[in-house]
């Protein structure tokens, strides 16, 4: 099978999970996965499954990539934060629905590889940081749109805080390693009250949120999770 009839085929399989936003469904079909998982698993590049990359993470399923992009209602002028580059695949296909991305990354190797790929790409609108996604990214802030790619037990209130009025934050969140909810809060606008609202979106599996940075040589093998 080809790589267009392999696309295809996806989208055929987000379309009857409810994935609508016909926007969404184009930044998926334009947003080559193959070069965003490891070689061993090029074959899988369109299957609809989470895969094994480096450090001991995972790139997500592209069914929960596009239903993450479609709940977060972008617009193509927005500004828009990502926590956990991973091999940057979600934010490539933010990259096509935004403005700027922002997306911070706690493993140094895997931010390397993901920078490659946007330079690769001529995805010019993203940029990458180094550093604890738990702080969120203070100088860039405030955001249109923040989304987490890895499971708060807790969603930190300084990550609401970096949102606008009225800005989306879409995050998985759960002390189970396997299933969270994925959660959408949404900011109130300026001045109303309570601060924000939270919607339960649906049950998912991430790998969990990790503080800090990994220590220095300890980084390409570390697992954050045990398996
Ligand atoms: N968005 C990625 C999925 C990556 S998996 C993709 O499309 O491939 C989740 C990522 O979150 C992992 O790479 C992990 O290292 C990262 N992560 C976990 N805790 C973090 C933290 N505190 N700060 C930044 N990134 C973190």
């Amino acid at each position: 099978m080809s790589d267009d009839s392999r696309i295809a085929e996806l989208l055929g399989t987000l379309r009857k999970q409810g994935i609508t936003d016909e926007r969404v469904l184009k930044a998926v079909a334009e947003t080559p996965r193959e070069a965003f998982v490891e070689t061993p698993f090029e074959g899988s590049a369109y299957a609809n499954t989470a895969l094994p990359i480096a450090c001991g993470q995972t790139i997500s399923q592209p069914y929960v990539v596009a239903f993450m992009t479609q709940a977060l209602e972008l617009g193509d002028r927005m500004r828009v934060l990502e926590i956990g580059t991973g091999s940057g695949y979600q934010a490539a296909v933010l990259a096509k629905l935004c403005r700027m991305v922002y997306t911070v990354e706690r493993h140094k190797p895997l931010l390397k590889e993901a920078e490659a790929r946007f330079r690769k790409l001529h995805l010019d609108n993203i940029v990458t940081r180094h550093g604890d996604g738990y702080q969120g990214w203070p100088e860039q802030a405030p955001f249109d749109r923040i989304v987490v790619t890895a499971a708060f037990s807790e969603v930190p209130q300084i990550l609401i805080e970096q949102l606008k009025p009225g800005g989306i934050l879409v995050t998985p969140v759960g002390y189970e390693t396997i299933s969270q909810d994925l959660i959408k809060i949404i900011r109130s606008e300026e001045g109303a009250s309570p601060g924000y609202t939270t919607e339960a979106l649906l049950p998912v599996v991430f790998v969990p949120m990790v503080p800090g940075l990994p220590q220095e040589g300890n980084d390409r093998n570390a697992k954050d999770r045990k398996s």
